[in-house]
């Protein structure tokens, strides 16, 4: 499998943090285009995001609207526009804005109404506030906000972001501490979006893998 390095600087050959590049597929006719996303699983494994979270931040980001059941987003994507998106995302929505490690893990403070979005990082223990930088990265937190509000489960797989020799298999549950104070009954359910599958090395694993062509347009 391709990958790139999380922080959108593939020239940094030693840099330890990866994701998979992009597979993508466009599918469909006229206004019908929509784009399949081949490998967004081990994406949302790689950054620690749920799929439901990521594939709505780049419907939303790229004008475009997020088909959850299929899995797709509207209109024509292709890798080289998402990675921008996701490099973006990764800057201020999954590193650590003290020490630069994408291990971090969101959760929701304050009052109900107006909660906080804040991120704990496993690294360096810190607890920093998101912070609005653009347009695109406040949708993010309100799609990231939204998602905690519903009482989404937010999976941490130890591990997976960081190039390892050894598979640790080691992963745990973040259940939303304030799931209960913010529970909203007419949100959907966001139980279908847990992976089903314990993590098992992740890309040190994958990279085995020989991809032939990631841009897999039909
Ligand atoms: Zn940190």
């Amino acid at each position: 499998m391709s990958t790139m390095n999380m922080n959108g600087n593939d020239n940094d050959t030693n840099y330890r943090y990866k994701m998979p590049v992009f597979k993508v597929t466009v599918a469909g006719k006229g206004n019908g285009v929509y784009t399949i996303f081949n490998n967004i699983d081990d994406i949302s494994k790689a950054l620690n995001h749920p799929v439901e979270v990521i594939m709505k931040y780049l419907a939303s980001v790229s004008g475009s609207s997020y088909i959850q059941a299929r899995e797709t987003i509207t209109g024509p994507h292709n890798p080289a526009e998402l990675k921008e998106f996701i490099m973006e995302y990764n800057k201020h929505l999954v590193f650590c804005s003290k020490c630069g490690i994408p291990e971090t893990v969101p959760s929701l403070s304050g009052n109900k109404k107006n909660p906080k979005l804040e991120f704990s990082c496993s690294a360096c223990k810190n607890i920093t506030e998101a912070k609005s930088a653009n347009k695109r990265i406040d949708k993010g937190i309100d799609i990231i906000v939204k998602y905690l509000k519903a009482g989404g489960e937010w999976k941490v797989h130890k591990g997976t972001c960081v190039k390892q020799t050894k598979a640790s298999g080691d992963s745990f549950e973040t259940s939303g501490d304030l799931s209960q104070e913010f529970e909203e009954p007419n949100e959907t359910s966001a139980d279908s979006n847990e992976p089903n599958e314990e993590s098992s090395g992740g890309l040190a694993q994958v990279s085995a893998e020989e991809e032939s062509n990631p841009f897999d347009f039909i």
